[in-house]
């Protein structure tokens, strides 16, 4: 058994944790958790400054004297510092927790969070009714199965993609063919499963040719994807491709304007990288695909 101890939180990152713990729960759909708010964290702070203080008194009392100056510190970035008789060792950076838990400038989702149960009776409703869609007549016309989407019901991350291939359209699950391995590979780099996150198209009938959706189908089908990301409420919305990013966030800017940053839709962090079919024609697009992918996981708290 490792006789290793995690160094103690100081007072912020427990809070943090602590918010973050609350809104994972409320986003999985546990109702009775209480939001976190300026009062309450304001109080909180205060009793931990209280509590590490006293802490902090202790632990000088108890520790032996020491004989000589304490060794300089490295400095925050976590890097080891040299030498081999240098100063004690920091401990490793805890990975920064999402920052905007604590922002009431989020606006949240409408409505309560519902529980994971009764979000997979309401998407299995929408499911039928999707089913029967004739609102793009040309789309009905050439489709074989509608493609509503898959996945958790409480899945911290939501992958948007433009709308079925030919692949899908078959099968009637999203991302299944060529450019779906490739997803499965990027959720998997993630340290996911593809059963943990939710997979969902901008429109759920594959365009004739794989041509890019209309406009007007894309607000025919916007209740839908809209519905869907609402009863999940993720924390973050990998929007893969121009057309689930602009149509998400109400923007004409290209996928290489709107990458490299978050964007807000609800309180859900959405990002927008390439698609995945582009990566399979385009493979130099990888690296910067990758990097989006990691600025997620590192607000996640997750690398
Ligand atoms: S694309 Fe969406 S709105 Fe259009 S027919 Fe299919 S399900 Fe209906």
């Amino acid at each position: 058994m490792s006789d290793k101890i995690s160094p103690p939180l100081d007072r912020d990152q427990l809070i943090m944790q602590a918010a973050a713990l609350a809104d994972h729960l409320a986003r999985a759909g546990v109702q009775w958790m209480p939001r976190p708010n300026a009062d309450a964290v304001e109080s909180l702070k205060s009793r931990f400054q209280t509590v590490a203080a006293a802490g902090s008194a202790a632990s000088r009392a108890a520790a032996p004297v020491a004989k000589t100056a304490p060794a300089p510190v490295a400095a925050s970035s976590g890097a080891p510092s040299g030498g081999s008789v240098g100063p004690a060792k920091q401990p490793p950076r805890r990975p920064a927790l999402n920052p905007t838990l604590l922002s009431d400038h989020a606006k949240p989702y409408p409505g309560p969070s519902l529980p994971v149960v009764e979000r997979e009776s309401e998407l299995a409703t929408l499911a039928t009714e999707v089913a029967g869609c004739q609102r793009c007549p040309q789309l009905v016309r050439c489709r074989t199965k509608t493609v509503f989407g898959e996945g958790n019901a409480a899945a911290r991350v939501v992958f948007f993609g433009e709308g079925p291939g030919a692949d899908e359209d078959r099968s009637g699950r999203p991302f299944v063919g060529k450019a779906g391995q490739l997803l499965t590979k990027m959720i998997q780099a993630c340290k996911f499963a593809r059963e943990e996150v939710y997979i969902l198209n901008t429109v759920k009938c594959r365009p004739p040719g794989n041509r890019n959706p209309e406009p007007e189908e894309i607000a025919n089908c916007r209740p839908y994807f809209e519905r869907q990301i609402e009863l999940i409420r993720p924390e973050y919305i990998v929007c893969l491709g121009a057309v689930s990013g602009q149509s998400l966030l109400d923007s004409k800017l290209s996928v290489g304007r709107l990458r490299g940053q978050f964007h807000p839709y609800f309180d859900s962090k959405v990002i927008v990288t390439y698609h995945p079919a582009y990566l399979l024609r385009n493979p130099a697009a990888k690296k910067a695909a990758w990097e989006d992918l990691q600025m997620m996981l590192r607000d996640a708290g997750l690398i």
